[in-house]
């Protein structure tokens, strides 16, 4: 197993940190029910995708 031989410094624990940062998803609205989707993916809510049924609902 491991065992840590030398403390961390906050510099230098906040240095590797720098790296861990979130990134905000480019995404825009659907055109057919209007919800926020990810771009070049298929629509989470409706299951559209350039204007074809991908996903069949389930509620019919
Ligand atoms: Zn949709």
């Amino acid at each position: 197993m491991a065992v840590q031989q030398n403390r961390v410094s906050r510099t230098r624990r906040d240095k590797r940190r720098t790296h861990q940062k979130l990134r905000v998803v480019s995404g825009s609205v659907c055109p057919e029910c209007g919800a926020f989707k990810r771009s070049h993916c298929v629509c989470s809510a409706c299951g559209f995708y350039k204007n074809r049924e991908i996903i069949k609902s389930e509620e019919e």
